[in-house]
């Protein structure tokens, strides 16, 4: 794995840490602090979707209470990452806000009451307290000068944004983020930058597409340049084409940074190159948010059981049985090697091996969950040492 590019003073690995505060405005510090291996409690009574769904995950320790004396102690830093005795001025917005955030509320953001309190209290018990990232005054809306960047962020880990992606992020007034970004490239962010969380969490929370399409517009009408951050490319199963048309539609010139798609850098990471000279000829990418026979798929299963290329299924983990037994249904051998990465590029990274007749339960015994992708095709069993 690459090393995170935001990089932070402490040797954390492995540390306990509390940070309080889990709205927009903490996802890049709480992001960055996982990227630099702490494991984190975070306070926070109405956290973000991105922050709720890396609870979910198992990711970080959710609570809604300030730990008592005798956890507070076992931590090595207490980070304040949200209303930092009132400087947070409120620029820094959660979900809630997505459909007005000029007004933000601060949504997410704990007290500054709060932030003193367990300020006082870490210093009473000798455990150092770093304080929120630096805020500063919302930069004034410039008439004309608005625009809207399509910025994908590669598969997770922020070594693996773009150079100009990276750029964009950081002279944004607006950073719009999904769940699947690279959170932590959102400690960059200049002081001031307001951080809207759309996070797209499956079967859970969304801020429906239009809400959306509607921020980002107005946003840049209003004179802002405002960053849409993705995790890999927007224009791979990310609706950036219509994001962009929205902003067509409203004359909001749109600037395209491609991101690195996870089709491409799961397999990667995993040790799995998608192309192998004596292997295949190509690779082909589909979306199994829907399974083979539903009205909603376009798929054509028969055809991509022959192709002879390495097959790439995103979104899935819930149709890998239905999609597997479509392809063996169709003609490919059982024997077929295949492989799931959940998390790539993430602290959390998990490869299981298989072929297309167990893939689908591996995947499932071994627990891992989305973001994860599929592989299909002799590339899978990919051995560096091999001659072939
Ligand atoms: N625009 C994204 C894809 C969005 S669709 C891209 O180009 O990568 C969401 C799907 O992408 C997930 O269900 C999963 O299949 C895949 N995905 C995204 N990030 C991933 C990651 N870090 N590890 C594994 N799969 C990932």
């Amino acid at each position: 794995m690459t090393r995170p590019s935001v990089q932070l003073d402490l040797e954390l690995a492995g540390l306990p840490v509390v940070v309080l505060g889990g709205g927009a405005a903490a996802l890049g510090r709480i992001a960055a602090l996982r990227a630099a291996g702490a494991r984190l409690t975070v306070v926070e009574e109405q956290p973000s979707d991105a922050v709720r769904d890396l609870a979910d995950r198992g990711l970080v320790d959710l609570r809604s209470q300030e730990p008592d004396d005798a956890r507070l102690r076992e931590a090595a830093l207490v980070v304040i990452a949200a209303a930092d005795g009132g400087t947070d001025g409120g620029t820094r917005s959660g979900a809630g806000g997505a459909a007005d955030t000029d007004t933000d509320t601060a949504a997410g953001a704990a007290p500054a009451d709060r932030a003193d309190r367990l300020r006082r209290r870490a210093a009473a018990l000798g455990i150092p307290v770093a304080s929120a990232a630096p805020v500063g005054p919302v930069p004034a809306p410039v008439p004309g000068r608005g625009r809207v960047v399509l910025v994908g962020g590669g598969p997770g880990d922020p070594g693996l944004i773009t150079v100009a992606g990276l750029e964009a992020v950081r002279r944004a007034d607006v950073v719009v983020a999904d769940r699947l970004a690279p959170l932590a490239v959102l400690d960059e962010v200049r002081p001031g930058t307001e951080i809207v969380d759309v996070a797209k969490i499956p079967g859970g929370n969304a801020t429906p597409q239009e809400a959306i399409n509607a921020l980002l517009v107005r946003h840049a009408l209003a004179g802002r340049v405002v960053v849409r951050l993705k995790g890999g490319d927007n224009f791979v199963f990310g609706r950036g084409g219509e994001e962009w048309q929205a902003c067509a539609a409203a004359g909001v010139p749109v600037d395209v940074v491609p991101g690195l798609s996870s089709a491409v850098a799961g397999p990667a990471l995993a040790g799995i190159p998608i192309t192998h000279r004596t292997l295949n000829q190509g690779f082909t990418v589909v979306s199994a948010h829907v399974p083979p026979g539903d009205p909603r798929s376009t798929l054509d299963w028969a055809a991509l059981a022959r192709t002879g290329t390495a097959l790439v299924v995103l979104m899935g983990v819930g149709t890998l049985p239905a999609v597997t037994a479509a392809l063996v249904r169709h003609g490919l051998d059982p024997a077929t090697p295949a492989a799931t990465v959940a998390d790539a590029g993430l602290p959390g990274q998990r490869t299981v091996r298989g072929t297309v007749g167990d893939i689908a339960a591996r995947t499932a015994a071994e627990g891992l969950r989305a973001p994860a992708v599929t592989v299909i095709g002799t590339v899978a069993a990919f051995d560096p040492g091999g001659t072939e």
